[in-house]
């Protein structure tokens, strides 16, 4: 059999929600086991804004992890953001800083979830970009051009105009580009210092395209139907974009690390077009896949190595976080999603299954070809 021995990975780009579906999700993540370091994205309901308010996540996060017992051993460790809005003063940035935030993170307004109060004018968050740049604080993108002028599928590359300025009038600021999309956004990120930007790339931007999402060329005798699994915005774009995502993860490259954007919907409000793409099952997977068949990388020691540079060591570099010497296991051996995930915690609001809390995954229904086999310390 085929095994991948991996580093434990880090996901920097998760989104735990909050009430009955982070005690849901917080559990599934201990049930996979497969995690060091999980970044929590700020855009809940109400959102992340203040240091009060990531200390009272970080409470109900750690609530959930006690209530969880990990079935394959190694709970993960959470790393906390706030939301910086238009009303983000640099106090509030110096406050989150001392109380443990690794950083903010700046969505445009109205484009994606809970996004209603994103920012239009980058230029008013000048004081908050050199209060970050002085104290190291991180801020993270959502790379989206907020103008409504400039369509959906360009709004990615658009986002690079109002990035340049801000690089060049706070060198030392360290910020990451999530979720990138294009090859533009690669040739960006790699046009900047190491250790001063890094992007994350989810495995579904990595692995497939807006066709997928459409529901073009399926495999013969499976209906042309758009598959609202993938739904999620960035949009996902072309093949030559996916390619460009590809060669950025396997040119072993700092700048780029493993960001899953994990972000659970029920079926009711996926039905309603909610975006965001629930890939626990099928997301590491794929990146295994992607490694096992990149016949660039034909000698095994690299191919681990490279692996091992995307999924933990580039972001734990860049967001200062230590090495853990645990292993994951991955054996060649298909595996079927399922088709529907039922969210219920027993105890909570979502005591049983419930036809209404349902989770329809990435590749519901589709094998995998990587079965997780364990966690050792
Ligand atoms: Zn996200």
């Amino acid at each position: 059999v085929e095994i991948f021995n991996l580093k434990v990975p880090d996901d920097y780009h998760v989104h735990l929600r909050q009430g009955p579906m982070l005690r849901f999700i917080v559990g599934e993540l201990l049930k996979k086991g497969f995690w060091g370091r999980v970044l929590a994205m700020p855009n809940t309901d109400p959102p992340i804004l203040t240091a009060r308010d990531a200390l009272n996540y970080r409470r109900e996060i750690d609530g959930a992890l006690a209530e969880s017992s990990p079935r394959y051993g190694g709970p993960f460790k959470p790393l906390m953001t706030i939301q910086i809005t238009e009303q983000t003063t640099p106090e509030m940035i110096r406050e989150a800083h001392l109380a443990g935030v690794v950083g903010g993170k700046i969505y445009p307004r109205d484009v994606t979830t809970n996004s209603e109060n994103g920012v239009v004018d980058y230029a008013k968050l000048y004081p908050v970009f050199a209060e970050a740049e002085k104290l190291g604080f991180i801020v993270l993108f959502h790379g989206e051009h907020p103008s409504r002028e400039i369509e959906g599928l360009k709004k990615s590359a658009a986002f690079l105009n109002i990035l340049w300025p801000i690089v060049r009038d706070f060198p030392g600021l360290r910020l990451t580009l999530e979720h990138i999309s294009t090859r533009d956004e690669v040739e960006w990120v790699r046009l900047q210092k190491e250790g001063q930007v890094l992007a994350t790339i989810p495995p579904h931007y990595a692995t497939c395209v807006l066709d997928d999402v459409l529901g073009y060329n399926q495999p013969r005798g499976r209906r042309p139907h758009a598959n609202i699994s993938l739904i999620c915005k960035p949009a996902l774009k072309t093949r030559d974009d996916r390619a460009a995502l590809q060669e950025a993860i396997f040119s072993g490259d700092k700048r780029f690390a493993y960001g899953s954007d994990l972000a659970p919907h029920l079926f009711p409000a996926k039905c309603e077009g909610a975006c965001g793409v629930y890939n626990l099952e099928a997301g590491l997977p794929a990146v295994i896949d992607l490694a096992h068949n990149n016949e660039h990388l034909v000698v095994d020691h690299n191919r681990i190595d490279i692996l091992n540079r995307f999924l933990s060591v580039n972001g734990a570099l860049f967001y200062g976080q230590g090495f853990t010497r645990d292993k994951i296991s991955f054996q060649r051996k298909s595996e079927e999603v399922p088709r529907k995930i039922a969210a219920f915690v027993p105890g909570s609001d979502w005591p049983e299954p419930h036809p209404d809390r349902l989770i329809v995954p990435w590749k519901n229904g589709e094998p995998t070809n990587w079965q997780f086999v364990g966690r050792k310390g």
